[in-house]
């Protein structure tokens, strides 16, 4: 199993942790939760505290905009399952494969204009 670092930001201490099961890193100074901060190499000096600040603020904008990603990603899939349904309910209820296409594009030109999701009923 690999090891990543683990920091303390009050105590300005790192582990080298294991990262299975998501476990709990506490620092041995304080007791506190330690941060993983993965393959992180700038470590700063024990003293420099505004270096630590800094690297405290950097992963948590990182974390932020993994968030951030993955909320955008999840957006995008649930729109894509939607379109999906979408053409399925217009080509079973089509008598055949033309009239499903004539339908789906028309549906597709009007998103492009509307932005509308839903079948026009
Ligand atoms: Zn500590």
């Amino acid at each position: 199993m690999e090891n990543t670092t683990w920091a303390c930001f009050d105590c300005h201490e790192t582990y080298r942790r294991s990262t299975a099961n998501d476990e709990i890193v506490p620092c041995a100074k304080c007791n506190k939760h330690c941060m993983n901060i993965g393959f992180e190499i700038n470590i700063p000096k024990k003293n420099d505290t505004k270096s630590w600040d800094k690297l405290y603020i950097k992963l948590k904008k990182q974390e932020r905009d993994r968030n951030e990603a993955s909320i955008k990603e999840s957006v995008r899939l649930k729109h894509d399952i939607e379109q999906n349904e979408l053409r399925l309910d217009i080509i079973e209820s089509s008598k055949d494969n033309k009239t499903a296409l004539k339908t789906i594009n028309k549906q597709l030109k009007k998103r492009a204009y509307t932005g509308e999701n839903k079948p026009n009923k």
